[in-house]
């Protein structure tokens, strides 16, 4: 039998104990049986909370900066040897220089596909997953106009629909334009 198996089967017994408030004494017997496996000291809870801790969870972001390509960022830095001729790899980059690769999502569409964008100051909230600095935008867009913080999104006319990319109308396929309304202001 291997170990893995041991343990799952010795994570059972323990719990059937628990579970079975089984008298001290039989319990001792089965925990001094355990004890014969090696695994009398791995409670549920710490087996658990091993669980969690061998599998890293992504971190929750909100960050201020603006969309960059990042072969462009690491030839400017680095002389990453790019062609000056290339496909815009975009990523995003804070204040504090640090650059996050963008996963392309339904939410994060319009920074790549809207040229506008690329001049604007923009707070995108995400999580960057572990052991990387990718990261995938979980909310709606919001820019930084004078010092105002705007909700920024498309807008079809016709239909008073908004929505997260650009491109046509869901609903009319006319041209959504682009929207930046400020924070608290009724649409
Ligand atoms: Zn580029
Ligand atoms: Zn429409």
């Amino acid at each position: 039998m291997s170990r893995k198996r041991l343990m799952f089967l010795a994570r059972i017994a323990f719990k059937r104990m628990v579970h079975d408030s089984v008298r001290w004494r039989a319990g001792g017997g089965l925990i001094a049986a355990l004890a014969v496996l090696g695994v009398a000291e791995m409670p549920q809870q710490k087996a658990q909370a091993e669980d969690f801790k061998l599998t890293p969870q992504p971190e929750t972001v909100q960050l201020q900066g603006r969309v960059v390509c990042l072969a462009e960022e690491m030839h400017k830095l680095f002389q990453a040897n790019v062609a000056a001729k290339h496909e815009h790899l975009y990523g995003f980059k804070t204040h504090d220089g640090k650059v996050y690769t963008l996963l392309r999502t339904k939410l994060s569409e319009a920074l790549f596909v809207d040229q506008r964008l690329l001049n604007k100051e923009l707070i995108v909230k995400g999580r960057v997953f572990p052991q990387t600095q990718i990261l995938e935008v979980m909310g709606n867009l919001q820019s930084i106009r004078k010092g105002v913080v705007n909700d920024l999104f498309y807008y079809c006319d016709i239909c008073a629909i908004e929505s997260v990319a650009p491109g046509p109308c869901m609903c009319c396929q006319a041209p959504v334009e682009l929207v930046e309304r400020p924070l608290g202001q009724a649409p």
